[in-house]
């Protein structure tokens, strides 16, 4: 029997702590799943949410949450790929399944949805509803905190490397910005075959991190007020695929310094402001390219499902500490603390 209410931690007002209250169990409607979460990560997206409140929310209050794995525990009409009892993971948005994006392989732009806990009540709660078109099976290898971070922690850099900056074996990359998605883009840049890569951070903590996951080397930009400079110094010339995942003006400037002819520069970074590019007779004479990348596709999780399920891929130092849904505020707090000794958090709301 599946209970009538449950606990769900609702962002009531931005800066102020999400209560944990009880709610009633949400039911699947046609094409729908209930899902019972066994793990939800927490990235810098909740910061903006809660903390912060510069990205709006469409209703208050709302259950937060979009990094979800679990265990499917009924089917709304209609659901015919799925059945109860199977672990699945959700893509981060209750995606449409039928828009042009959707229906070729690019849910990272479907036109329908904004993640759980923005438009939709999220998975910060026993349970959550979700369309069968959004979940992703979780191999039996794969455990559930791993899986809950890979739906976005993991998959937003690899969807970074491959889709958008189709980086190719033996390509010297450059990351700027290594958090919990700038320390993935290591690890997977290392994966993919980088000949070589530069990590770049203000904290000595993600630098040492960063040099650990595989970079080749660690700048402090304290210490190099041109980080590119350091990089040709090493290298003989720039990269060819730099990743920016801070999303300020200057780190996506240092961003294009780190560049060889040819480059290509990918930004993942979210914020307000209006970065420059380098002079056009400069920028166009050394055919550059500037890069979009929005999330991840549903591809880019089911790989890395099966990168980590085949031994190719350790996420073992990615979940740095998990915790019950009583302790969101506590887990929101070090988040937005910017404690560095996080890749990423997750919280197992059946604890
Ligand atoms: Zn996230
Ligand atoms: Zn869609």
């Amino acid at each position: 029997m599946i209970a009538t209410t449950m606990r769900a931690a609702r962002l009531h007002q931005p800066g102020a702590p999400l209560r944990v209250e009880t709610v009633p169990v949400p039911q699947p409607g046609p094409g729908q799943l209930l899902i019972e979460v066994a793990a939800c990560g927490l990235c810098g997206t909740d910061i903006h949410l809660a903390v912060d409140g510069d990205i709006p929310v469409a209703r208050t209050p709302i259950t937060l949450g979009h990094e979800a794995a679990g265990t499917i525990v009924a089917l709304g009409d209609g659901v015919s790929s799925l059945r109860i009892g199977q672990r699945v993971a959700l893509f981060p948005s209750p995606i449409c399944g039928k828009c042009r994006f959707c229906r070729s392989g690019r849910e990272s732009l479907c036109e329908a949805t904004q993640a759980y806990g923005m438009s939709s009540d999220g998975a910060l709660a026993r349970y959550i509803v979700a369309p069968e078109f959004g979940a992703i099976a979780i191999p039996d290898a794969v455990d559930f905190a791993t899986a809950a971070i890979i739906t976005d922690g993991v998959s937003t850099p690899l969807h970074a490397l491959r889709s958008r900056g189709a980086l190719r074996a033996g390509e010297a990359v450059a990351v700027v910005g290594c958090g919990g998605l700038g320390a993935h883009a290591i690890l997977l840049a290392r994966l993919m075959g980088a000949g070589f890569i530069a990590a770049i951070d203000t904290q000595a903590e993600a630098r040492t991190r960063a040099a650990e996951f595989g970079a080749d080397l660690v700048i402090d930009p304290a210490e190099h007020a041109n980080p590119g400079r350091a990089i040709r110094a090493q290298l003989g010339r720039g990269v060819d695929l730099a990743l920016e995942f801070v999303g300020r003006p200057e780190t996506v400037e240092t961003t294009l310094r780190c560049l060889d002819t040819g480059g290509r520069a990918v930004l993942v970074g979210v914020g307000p402001g209006r970065p420059s590019l380098p002079p056009l007779v400069s920028f166009i004479a050394r055919e550059q390219t500037v890069i979009g990348s929005f999330g991840m596709d549903k591809r880019d999780i089911a790989d890395l499902f099966d990168f980590v399920a085949r031994g190719r891929l350790d996420l073992s130092r990615s979940v740095t500490k998990t915790y019950a849904l009583a302790e969101i505020n506590e887990a929101l707090g070090r988040l937005a603390r910017k404690d560095t000794g996080i890749v990423r958090l997750v919280v197992e709301p059946g604890r």
